[in-house]
């Protein structure tokens, strides 16, 4: 881990990349920046959303069902205004979010589907900021499930043998991104892509009430980006578990990603 922050300097763009979130609206907030600038470099970006997001609302007139519609509609717009190539929804309850085993598999069974260069999700070592705001625990969760998803539910060949008769073969992730409501010591130059973000965070009208975030987000950003000599940024804790160009994986343009279906 780095004392001071750090300006991330691309060795080359990710080929793949998968953002594992709890809640539609969880990567607009922390990384929509930096993802923009991922697709922008030609990475192909996919988004797994672990929960139907339908606690999320203190409407009285709002119903679970309407609201997991509406969450949804409102993550594929986002997603369509960053360039993100496509969505996967696990369904699990908001607000009950939990690293189960079965869990783990299906979010290795995504890893191991797309074969993504980097994982971004939420840190799980966040429970509470010094300014009163006690961290949701389905974002925990989500943390939890995805490092225990990267290894060693989608890297080991025999942890399911299940997922091999599914043609899914072991994937070894290069890099876990983790996003922590601003902190980290690894900062991304989101400059150029930072109106997209606060467009793409717009489209979560249902969770905005009103309230236009870009004062706050353009505040927190400059921020971070007085860190690193940058006009404006994002914050990340970056684990690097292989360098990008070893492994292989220097042909990952090349492959298309695994087949999920058996192949006769
Ligand atoms: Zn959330």
């Amino acid at each position: 881990m780095n004392d001071r922050p750090i300006l991330w300097e691309p060795v080359r763009p990710f080929s793949r990349a998968l953002v594992v979130i709890a809640h539609p609206d969880d990567a607009e907030f922390g990384s929509a920046g930096t993802i923009a600038g991922w697709v922008a470099a030609g990475t192909d970006v996919r988004y797994l959303v672990c929960t139907d997001g339908a606690s999320g609302s203190a409407d009285p007139a709002m119903t679970r069902e309407r609201l997991t519609g509406l969450r949804q509609t409102e993550q594929q717009a986002a997603c369509d205004l960053l360039g993100v190539s496509g969505v996967e929804w696990l369904g699990e309850l908001d607000g009950y979010l939990e690293p189960t085993v079965p869990l783990r598999r299906a979010v290795a069974a995504a890893i191991r589907r797309h074969r993504p260069e980097v994982v971004l999700t939420l840190d799980p070592q966040v429970r509470w900021s010094e300014t009163g705001y006690v961290n949701h625990p389905d974002h925990r969760a989500v943390g939890d499930l995805v490092l225990h998803a990267i290894n060693p539910a989608a890297s080991t060949r025999l942890w399911d043998p299940t997922l091999i008769e599914e043609g899914l073969e072991p994937w070894d992730v290069a890099e876990l991104w983790l996003s922590s409501f601003g902190d980290g010591m690894d900062r991304v130059d989101v400059t150029a892509t930072f109106d997209r973000k606060i467009a793409a965070l717009r489209c979560h009208a249902s969770q905005l009430n009103g309230w236009d975030p870009e004062a706050r987000m353009r505040a927190l950003a400059a921020e971070r980006g007085a860190d690193v000599g940058v006009p404006l940024a994002e914050a990340f804790t970056v684990l690097r578990f292989r360098a990008l160009d070893e492994g292989g994986s220097e042909s990952l343009r090349d492959k298309p990603p695994t087949n999920p279906k058996p192949q006769r």
